[in-house]
């Protein structure tokens, strides 16, 4: 097995018991990186995925989620990119709520989602950030997608990211609430995101320790 993440390479016993196992999904965490990620036989189909969406909860109303979306602004974009600075909101979802609040604030923005707006050309930069907000749990292949989606930055342009960080305890990751949400297959740690951020060629400006980090092109 490879790691998505940290590309360590490690032989797997098949009798060997995974990490974690919550009913019958297994989960494996890297022994370099601590990237903990699901059995890659049970990834959900994009099917799948796009209906599990359309019941998130992302009311651009709701207050409670507004000042969630204010809070990322505040900690990984106002002190990363110029006034004015062109962003991706990538994986904006059914309603690109953060796009909006960020358009409020004077950046130019644009908005890419593989299920709801999925208009490649968004994605051309050069950006001086782009928010990943709630997408790299999401993703099956996060060195490789991610380091497709960072050619889009300009040379000195951040990753702005936001993703629960794993639980150290299987005991504690079997009972976690971030992990029920079955579209979520990977989970990240501050050294997944070191290790990422080394192969990418970046450095890592801001990890809250916690879900929020900020990686800057070099
Ligand atoms: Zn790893």
């Amino acid at each position: 097995m490879t790691c998505p993440v940290c590309g360590r390479r490690e032989p797997r016993n098949p009798d060997a018991p995974p990490w974690a196992l919550v009913r019958d999904a297994s989960y494996f965490r890297c022994p370099r990186c601590s990237y903990v990620y699901l059995d890659r036989n049970l990834l959900p189909t994009p099917e799948e995925e796009k209906a599990r969406y359309l019941l998130h909860r992302n009311d651009p109303e709701d207050p409670g989620y507004r000042s969630y979306l204010e809070d990322f602004i505040r900690k990984a974009v106002l002190p990363f990119a110029p006034p004015e600075g062109r962003i991706l909101d990538f994986g904006s979802g059914p309603v690109p709520v953060l796009a909006r609040l960020l358009s409020d604030r004077g950046y130019r923005v644009s908005a890419y989602d593989p299920f709801f707006a999925p208009d490649r050309t968004a994605r051309t930069g050069p950006f001086d950030l782009i928010a990943l907000h709630e997408v790299a749990e999401h993703l099956a292949r996060p060195y490789f997608e991610l380091a497709r989606i960072a050619r889009a930055l300009a040379p000195g342009g951040r990753l702005a990211i936001r993703t629960r960080f794993a639980p150290e305890d299987p005991g504690d990751f079997r009972t976690w609430w971030y992990r029920e949400d079955p579209t979520h297959v990977g989970f990240f740690g501050s050294r997944s995101f070191a290790a990422l951020a080394g192969r990418l060629g970046m450095s890592v400006d801001l990890d809250d320790g916690r879900e929020t980090l900020v990686l800057r092109s070099l």
